[in-house]
C-alpha cells in the first residue's frame, strides 16, 4: 500500500490531486479539528515534507463496523487523503494478502518501522481459555496484539470494543473479552470510542498525528478532547425543547410528529460525549436524534450493561438548575396553569370591571 519513505504530497501528486484540492483539504482538515489558517499552513508543510506515517491495523473480537465507517467517510478527498496520508501497510480487512503472505507483511512491517508506526485497533482480545476465543493466523490474538504493541509508537483505540469491551464484554462475559488497554500498558493509548465512531472522527485523528507528530490533546479517560469535550446534549437541535418541558411521551404521538425533547423515551444525550450533534453523520447529513431516535450513549463506557435504550435516565443535572426532566415540565406546566389562571384573572376582572361600568352606565342619574 505505498513506501512510507514517500510524503503525502508525493503520493497525492502522483494520483493527479491538485495542488488547489490539496490547499482545500488543508484549510478544510484544520477547520474540522477546531484548529484556525495558521494550522493549515502548518498542516500543508507537514504533509509535503514529512514521510507518511506507517500504520497498521488489527481486529480483534468485533464487527468491523469502525472500517466500514473509516472508509465512507464523506470528507472531500478522504478515500485518496487519508489512505494515502497513512501508509496502510496492514490491515488484514482491507489488503489483498491473506493467510501466511498476510502474517509475513505484518511481521516485515514491525521490523522495519520498529518504534515508528501507528498501532490501530478495532476490536478487542478475550482473555478467558489463554485467549482461545479469538485466534488470528494460528494464534491467540491478545498474543498478536502484546507483540504490535511492543513495537509501536503509539495505538489507537477504534471504537467501544477496543475503548471499552462493548457488547462483547456484556455480562457474564464469558469469553473475558476486554479493552486494550487492559493488555497494553507501556504505551500511549488514545481512544476514539463510538459504535462506530464517526468517520470524520477517525480521519480528524489521524490527520492530527501525522501533521503535527504527537497524540492530539487528551481527556481523562483518553479521548481526544477536540471530539469529546462536550455531549450530545450540549449542541443538540431539540435543546430548546427539553429546556421548555416539551417531550415526548410515547412513540409516534403528537410531541414525536413536533420533533421534541427524547428524553422521556430513553435519550441519553445528556450523559453521552461525542461530536454526533455537531460533526453529525454520513457527510453532516443527520444524526440518530435527527431521524427520531434517542441517543443510546454508544460512545460510554458499560452503555451495552446499563439497561434498556428506552429506559430513560433518572437523575441528571440540568444547566445552572438541578431538577429532573420532570421538574422542568412541571415547572413548565406550572407556568402555563399560572400564566392561564393570570390570564383568567385578569378577564374576569375585566368582566367585572366592564359589569360594573355597565351598572354604573344603566345606574338611574339620581342615584349617584
Ligand atoms: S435529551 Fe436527547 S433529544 Fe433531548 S435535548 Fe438532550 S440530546 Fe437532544
Ligand atoms: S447519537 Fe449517541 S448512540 Fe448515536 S452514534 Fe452518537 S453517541 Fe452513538
Amino acid at each position: 500500500m505505498g513506501s512510507a519513505t514517500e510524503t503525502f504530497y508525493d503520493v497525492i501528486r502522483r494520483q493527479g490531486i491538485t495542488r488547489r484540492s490539496f490547499v482545500k483539504f488543508c484549510n478544510l482538515t484544520a477547520a474540522s479539528l477546531g484548529l484556525g489558517p495558521v494550522a493549515a499552513t502548518e498542516m500543508a508543510r507537514a504533509l509535503e515534507t514529512k514521510p507518511r506515517i506507517p500504520v497498521i491495523w488489527m481486529h480483534g473480537l468485533e464487527c468491523t463496523c469502525c472500517s466500514e465507517s473509516f472508509i465512507r467517510s464523506a470528507h472531500p478527498l478522504v478515500k485518496d487523503v487519508v489512505l494515502s496520508m497513512v501508509s496502510l501497510d496492514y490491515d488484514d480487512t482491507l489488503m489483498a494478502a491473506a493467510g501466511h503472505q498476510a502474517d509475513e507483511i505484518l511481521q516485515e512491517t514491525r521490523e522495519k518501522y520498529k518504534g515508528g508506526y501507528i498501532l490501530a485497533v478495532e476490536g478487542n482480545p478475550p482473555l478467558n481459555e489463554d485467549g482461545m476465543y479469538c485466534i488470528d493466523g494460528g494464534r491467540p490474538f491478545v498474543e498478536k496484539l502484546r507483540e504490535m504493541a511492543g513495537d509501536a509508537m503509539a495505538v489507537i483505540a477504534w471504537g467501544a470494543c477496543a475503548s471499552w469491551g462493548c457488547v462483547q464484554a456484556a455480562k457474564p462475559n464469558p469469553t473475558q473479552a476486554v479493552p486494550i488497554d487492559k493488555v497494553i500498558r507501556d504505551k500511549p493509548i488514545i481512544k476514539v470510542p463510538g459504535c462506530p465512531p464517526i468517520a470524520e472522527v477517525m480521519t480528524g485523528v489521524i490527520s492530527y498525528i501525522v501533521t503535527f507528530g504527537k497524540m492530539p490533546e487528551l481527556d481523562r479517560q483518553g479521548r481526544p478532547k477536540m471530539f469529546y469535550s462536550q455531549r450530545i446534549h450540549d449542541k443538540c437541535y431539540r435543546r430548546p425543547h427539553f429546556d421548555a418541558g416539551q417531550f415526548v411521551e410515547s412513540w409516534d404521538d403528537d410531541s414525536a410528529r413536533k420533533g421534541y425533547c427524547l428524553y422521556k423515551v430513553g435519550c441519553k444525550g445528556p450523559t453521552t460525549y461525542n461530536a454526533c450533534s455537531t460533526v453529525r453523520w454520513n457527510g453532516g447529513v443527520s444524526f440518530p436524534i435527527q431521524s427520531g431516535h434517542g441517543c443510546i450513549g454508544c460512545s460510554e463506557e458499560g452503555f451495552w450493561d446499563k439497561g434498556s435504550f428506552y429506559d430513560r435516565l433518572t437523575t441528571i443535572r440540568q444547566f445552572g438548575v438541578e431538577a429532573t426532566a420532570d421538574q422542568i415540565g412541571l415547572a413548565a406546566a406550572g407556568a402555563v396553569v399560572a400564566g392561564v389562571a393570570v390570564h383568567t384573572a385578569a378577564t374576569a376582572v375585566k368582566r367585572l370591571t366592564s359589569k360594573h361600568d355597565h351598572h354604573r352606565r344603566n345606574e338611574p342619574h339620581d342615584q349617584q
